[in-house]
């Protein structure tokens, strides 16, 4: 049998849907089959760039729009496996091809003969007759060519695809060492003594992460968030929690192979070089330009005006956890392992809520239909569960998504969603959205249908024990609605190209969509329907309702300083104007200072563990976005309050068609404008972060 006939990847995929045949992919198809299908795509590109003809839209922009697809549905498995459930043969083929892929793409937006075609198209673009969309996807991949050096001469054409393979190399390294450090560690609860203060759901997944791990008799903490946050929350032996606090806040620090230190200097490095060679004078200023922002004064302007409010606040709610702790006789300056414990019991007393009642309300499985219901009362959408469909590891569940605006039958599929919302040590850390196929119908042919959606979304909840169901956290349903807001940003997703497709939009509008899906799990009619307990089904009761809500300022003065000094951090590393980095701990420890961060209050992420900047360019210079974004959702929601309905029909319509739907084939002011009716205001996120003094709620305890 020839390679191509025994790769699974490289034949056509007959499974339902299309969806991947994951149960004979192995590790070893990957190599041959990116093989092939770079090749394949190399062909592809010299064709349209030798085409005799004149250049068209058709022949060029639509042509390449079409291009890579068989690369792209071998890469988006790619990253999807090693993302949630590589395993080290997977690890060795992404070090392999991931400086192979960046010269492919390198190689491609430096093709002088496509590049001249596309030039000379979007030289005449105003003369060409062409729809709003098809000018915007020209002027896209004009400057997507121009971004990648396609007008730098041969010597720095040359230099630049260097550094951007040198950059894919480092930033695969970081995000593994990342992983290595979150694997290697585990805190073994050996007794009660050293489960002190551990509510039962805590303790049940610490029992079966000690299970996984094949520790008998044992309880096991890891640094996955759901274990580290809740056990900083509950654990009363102070000692234990400093050790667990400092291994997950030391992640990509150690010596050793799994340094993140070097190389996040080195990315450093490379992106300044990278910025120069456009000719900014920062990665900063070159990344902004293809932002709303557009500069760095709106973003470090933004985040000022949340800055010291949230100092203040923080200085506040320390106060009150000194207050508790000295009232229980514990004399020791508050250290930043010791925040979250006392603002537990502060919170208990205040609204007196704790986590152990609120959680049996929010089974995980009524936090997924709540979703679903709420995409069907605003969008009309049906999630049909496929169990039959097996995905690449048996707890992703899929689904068949249809769309009530298109009718009953197989013509109202929208797309297919696949979740996978537990944590595994073959998983990263954190939550995202991420698709195995985008929307589009630039498929080249008027008798092809157009390629529906495969989005997926993963979280990282720490499993129940075997027959019990996965109980969240508030903050967790929380984010399960974020990455839904996500999901249905790719599966709403309905435009001609795919360039332009789904979350393809500029980066600080990627988080409206998800963090405006947020505000229906805060609605209480959404709680007294999806929130039941799930030993009796009782709705959760009006009163916890209210507290839960009121409770939601509480300690918003840590969350956004952790927020603000990640961002600020992150905005000052990438604004350095020379390639001769410092050591990035030091560089940390001097803006941190500078800036007057609270020590006990700490940040999001450290520089050595930093993945949104380092485990690729998404988010680097850009983890203000989702503040930007939160100034948009906040004032796009207060649509839904004006209208008096959290499900209006009128603004539903107006939100799929501009926001949801429209991907990148509308200018973002312009859409969201066309949603709004106006530009945003900044009021409704000071106000939603209580960082207006109005908004202060006074104490009565404490
Ligand atoms: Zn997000």
């Amino acid at each position: 049998m020839s390679l191509a006939m025994s790769n699974p990847l490289l034949q056509p995929w007959s499974t339902p849907y299309g969806l991947p045949p994951f149960e004979q992919v192995r590790a070893e198809h990957f190599e041959p089959a990116f093989d092939e299908a770079l090749k394949q795509h190399r062909a592809e590109i010299d064709a349209i760039g030798a085409n005799p003809e004149p250049a068209t839209f058709d022949n060029t922009v639509a042509a390449m729009d079409r291009s890579g697809r068989l690369l792209d549905r071998i890469s988006e498995l790619f990253h999807n496996l090693t993302s949630s459930e590589t395993s080290p043969a997977l690890q060795a083929v992404q070090r392999q091809m991931a400086p192979l892929l960046a010269a492919h793409y390198s190689a491609m937006h430096m093709h002088k003969a496509l590049f001249e075609r596309i030039d000379a198209l979007h030289e005449r673009r105003e003369q060409l007759g062409l729809t709003p969309e098809q000018k915007r996807v020209l002027e896209r991949f004009h400057f997507d060519f121009v971004r990648a050096g396609a007008k730098l001469g041969p010597a720095e054409q040359l230099r630049y695809a260097q550094v951007m393979k040198r950059l894919a190399e480092l930033t695969t390294r970081f995000g593994q060492n990342v992983l290595a450090d979150e694997s290697a560690f585990q805190l073994v609860l050996r007794d009660d003594a050293d489960a002190a203060g551990l509510p039962d759901f805590v303790r049940a997944v610490a029992r079966q992460a000690a299970s996984d791990r094949g520790i008998a008799d044992a309880m096991v903490i890891t640094l996955s968030r759901s274990h580290i946050v809740p056990f900083l929350t509950f654990s009363d032996r102070r000692d234990l929690r400093e050790q667990a606090y400092r291994a997950w806040v030391s992640r990509g620090e150690h010596p050793g192979e799994h340094d993140n230190r070097p190389i996040a200097r080195e990315i450093l490095a490379l992106r300044n070089e990278q910025a120069r060679l456009h000719g900014h004078a920062s990665y900063a200023d070159y990344a902004l330009t293809d932002t709303m922002a557009g500069r760095q004064s709106a973003v470090t302007g933004l985040l000022a005006q949340v800055w010291e409010p949230a100092k203040a606040r923080a200085a506040e709610e320390r106060e009150a956890l000194q207050a508790l702790a000295l009232s229980r006789g514990e004399t020791a300056k508050l250290e930043a392992w010791d925040w979250r414990y006392y603002a537990e019991k502060v919170r208990q007393v205040r609204y007196e809520l704790d986590e152990a009642t609120v959680k049996p309300y929010f089974a995980l499985h009524r936090m997924v239909e709540a979703a679903f219901d709420c995409a069907q009362r605003l969008f009309g959408l049906r999630f049909v569960e496929q169990p039959q469909i097996k995905a690449y590891h048996p707890d992703v569940k899929v689904y068949a998504v249809h769309d009530a605006a298109r009718g009953e039958g197989d013509d109202s599929l929208i797309g297919i969603f696949l979740h996978d919302n537990f944590a595994r040590t073959t998983k990263r850390s954190g939550a995202w959205m991420s698709s195995l196929r985008s929307q589009s119908k630039n498929t080249g042919s008027a008798a092809k249908a157009g390629v529906t959606p495969v989005i997926l979304n993963n979280n990282n909840f720490a499993k129940g024990a075997p027959g019990q169901p996965t109980l969240l956290s508030f903050d967790d349903a929380n984010t399960l609605f974020h990455e839904f807001g996500h999901g249905l940003h790719g599966l709403l997703s309905n435009v001609t190209y795919e360039r332009l497709s789904g979350t393809s939009v500029l980066r600080d509008f990627v988080e409206l969509p998800s963090q405006l899906f947020e505000h229906w799990l805060a609605e209480a009619e959404v709680l007294k329907r999806h929130a039941r307990h799930y030993l009796t089904d009782e709705p959760i009761p009006d009163a916890l309702v209210e507290k839960l809500l009121a409770a939601r300022l509480f300690n918003q003065g840590f969350e956004t300083v952790r927020y603000t000094a990640s961002a600020l951090v992150d905005m000052a590393a990438h604004a350095l104007t020379d390639a001769n980095v410092p050591d990035v701990v030091e560089f940390e420890r001097a803006e941190l200072a500078r800036i007057g961060a609270p020590a006990d209050v700490g940040m999001n992420h450290r520089l050595t563990h930093f993945q949104h900047l380092f485990s690729g360019s998404g988010y680097a210079a850009g983890y203000y976005v989702y503040l930007w974004a939160e100034v948009l959702d906040a004032d796009g929601y207060e649509a839904f309050v004006e209208a008096g309905n959290p499900f209006d029909a009128a603004v539903a319509a107006r939100l799929r068609r501009f926001i949801y739907s429209s991907g990148n084939s509308i200018e973002p002011s312009e859409a969201y404008r066309a949603f709004r009716g106006r530009a945003p205001t900044v009021e409704p996120m000071l106000k939603g972060r209580g960082l207006t003094r109005a908004s202060i709620p006074q104490p009565e305890r404490i």
